[in-house]
């Protein structure tokens, strides 16, 4: 955290505790206590964590698929990998925003590509 944004939050009346954490603890999905590796704790009532998303599976790695600099597969805006056959979409082709209607409409997107390249497709 930068110098003043530290300043911004104390000026609020805000503890900042830069020591790491060792754990959460709590009962029934409730977090009651943060305990950092010093050994001490602190009480609270609830809490909000910054998440780091990735991919938690290599099988489009393994395929060959490029991936983008968010760490998801990188597509095309119909879901197209470059890999040919192979479409992603939602968290597996984004990890920022994470969100229900973008990866929706990054579905539909990509069964728009899907059926485009299936009418392309020459049967012989
Ligand atoms: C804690 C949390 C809170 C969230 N809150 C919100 C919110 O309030 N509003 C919002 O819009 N979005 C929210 N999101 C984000 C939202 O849930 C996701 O963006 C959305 O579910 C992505 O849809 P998806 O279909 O791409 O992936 P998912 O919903 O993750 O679906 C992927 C599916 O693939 C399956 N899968 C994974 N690997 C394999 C494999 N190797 N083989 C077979 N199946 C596999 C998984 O089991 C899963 O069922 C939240 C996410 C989290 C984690």
């Amino acid at each position: 955290m930068k110098t003043h944004q530290k300043h911004l939050i104390q000026k609020k009346g805000i503890k900042i505790i830069e020591n790491r954490v060792k754990a959460f603890v709590g009962e029934n999905g409730q977090m009651e206590k943060v305990v950092f590796e010093n050994g001490e704790s602190v009480t609270v009532k609830g809490g909000f964590v910054l998440p780091r998303p990735s991919q938690t599976s290599d099988f489009a790695k393994d395929l060959g698929c490029e991936s983008n600099s968010l760490g998801g597969i990188s597509t095309d805006s119909y879901g197209r990998t470059n890999i040919k056959g192979v479409y992603a979409a939602g968290d597996a082709s984004i990890v920022a925003p994470a969100q229900l209607i973008i990866a929706a409409a990054e579905g539909l997107q990509a069964a728009v590509g899907v059926n485009r390249d299936l009418i392309e497709t020459e049967f012989l």
